[in-house]
């Protein structure tokens, strides 16, 4: 089947507005690198949108009517926004969600050590990472520390170019015949994964003279100590900023871009899109790495009771409606999928891979073995998405994530269907997906920006 290329289609004027989405995606990803500043970054852009907590107009029991912009966050790990159309809002919502939690590695509760005037932090990688890819970089680390008052110290050291950086160190070449023998899976296991933090003692102290140091500086400079990290919620993540990638500039290459990619252009396509029909919907959520799973990720209730709260506001104070609500609505799981890579041919089914520079990117299913765990989006479903982006020419492609029997993965998709309505993947194509530095297009994510816009903004009138 015949593919296009979206860059052919630009003119001068579309070339400059693809790459400038890319300068302020590049911005959110260095000022996101973990879900809680996707947060609040996405708080504030909705600020500014006109868009009000849902928090305070449940306070004030204001009732809420189609014009009005709304946004909900839960924990400070997932938010929700709602553009209420003025259709009835149990003909179903236009809804775009995305993760903006990403692999990386954790802290763990209890985790300093010192050995041979070396100071540790043990961890425990959240997600899908390939071990031996984080070692021997720069890293930062990002999160909060909660003392036993419930003061909140936010803690993001690294990516300052005046920061320290901290680091996972690898055995050198020379010592490295047993290693290099290993299967790549346990080059580096798990629990080697501990990131060096500091080498100088204390003055004086012959025991634990590193820590002893580092505690007090810890103490002085951030304002915790170390039995606060039994609360704390730190994450390790590759320091440094997002970056232009290729003589052309063409692609981005950076930390985290599975799913904030996703994220950055459905934020972006949920404040541009103005006066709805159809209610529009952006969800942002956290867990997806590890399955959707605790109170901030899409198995939680929480975009459910919010929607619960926003219909009892409109007069529709009863379950019924809200399951109306969602039965009705459509969705595009806003998830990244495989880009083909020639270095790695066999691990894709090239009529059925996503290409880099060749748009947008449906995943019918998703799954392994079988489409198990999948989402399987139905016909007319997918003839009402082709009709959409036809009629927007949006450049699109379909896909699966890779040769049948390989391998797979999953999304959100399947959760948001439990409520019955349609739902199929949808997003920007990467390479070297959950590595510390991810690749992507940049006329993909111009092009998913505009599927965006175009899927918001579809009534059932104009399709
Ligand atoms: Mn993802
Ligand atoms: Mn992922």
């Amino acid at each position: 089947m015949e593919r296009t290329y979206a860059w052919h289609k630009y003119d001068e004027n579309t070339l400059q507005e693809v790459f400038a989405l890319g300068d302020s995606y590049r911005e959110f990803l260095d000022n996101g690198k973990t879900e809680r500043e996707c947060v609040v970054q996405s708080v504030a852009a909705a600020e500014a949108k006109g868009y009000v907590d849902l928090r305070d107009i449940i306070k004030s029991n204001t009732p809420i009517k189609a014009g009005d912009k709304i946004y909900y966050t839960h924990m400070d790990k997932s938010i929700a926004l709602f553009n209420i159309g003025t259709d009835d809002i149990e003909l179903g919502m236009n809804i775009l969600g995305a993760h903006i939690d990403a692999p990386r590695i954790d802290v763990k509760q209890n985790p300093q050590y010192e050995d041979s005037n070396l100071l540790f932090w043990d961890t425990h990688y959240y997600g899908g990472i390939k071990k031996y890819q984080w070692v021997a970089m720069p890293l930062a680390i990002h999160g909060v520390v909660v003392k036993t008052d419930g003061t909140r110290i936010e803690v993001n050291i690294g990516d300052n170019e005046n920061d320290p950086v901290f680091c996972i160190t690898d055995l050198l070449p020379h010592l490295g015949q047993e290693q290099m023998q290993k299967k790549a899976a346990n080059v580096i296991e798990g629990e080697s994964l501990d990131l060096l933090i500091g080498s100088q003692p204390k003055k004086g102290e012959e025991k634990e003279g590193v820590s002893k140091f580092i505690n007090e500086l810890l103490e002085k400079q951030y304002g915790f100590v170390e039995k606060d990290l039994l609360s704390a919620e730190l994450e390790i993540v590759p320091a440094g900023k997002a970056r232009d990638m290729g003589f052309d500039r063409s692609m981005i290459i950076a930390y985290g871009q599975d799913d904030r990619v996703c994220s950055y252009t459905s934020l972006v396509a949920m404040l541009e899109v103005d006066t709805v029909k159809r209610t529009t919907c952006c969800l942002l959520v956290d867990k997806e790495e590890i399955g959707s799973v605790g109170a901030t990720g899409m198995q939680s209730r929480f975009f459910e009771n919010a929607v619960a709260e926003i219909l009892t506001l409109m007069g529709k104070p009863n379950s019924v409606s809200v399951r109306r609500t969602l039965e009705n609505s459509r969705m595009l799981s806003s998830d990244v999928s495989a880009g083909y890579d020639p270095l790695y041919a066999s691990a894709y089914e090239k009529k059925n891979a996503s290409f880099l520079g060749m748009g947008v990117v449906f995943n019918k299913f998703t799954g392994s073995r079988g489409k198990s765990g999948s989402n399987d989006a139905n016909a007319e479903y997918m003839g009402f998405i082709r009709r959409v982006m036809e009629a927007n020419d949006v450049t699109y492609q379909t896909a699966e994530l890779g040769r049948v029997d390989l391998g797979g993965g999953g999304t959100i998709a399947y959760i948001m269907a439990l409520y019955g309505m349609n739902v199929i993947d949808c997003g920007v194509a990467v390479l070297s997906m959950h590595a510390p530095w991810e690749v992507t297009s940049k006329a993909d994510i111009y092009e998913t920006k505009r599927c965006y816009v175009a899927f918001l903004t579809a009534d059932d009138e104009t399709i």
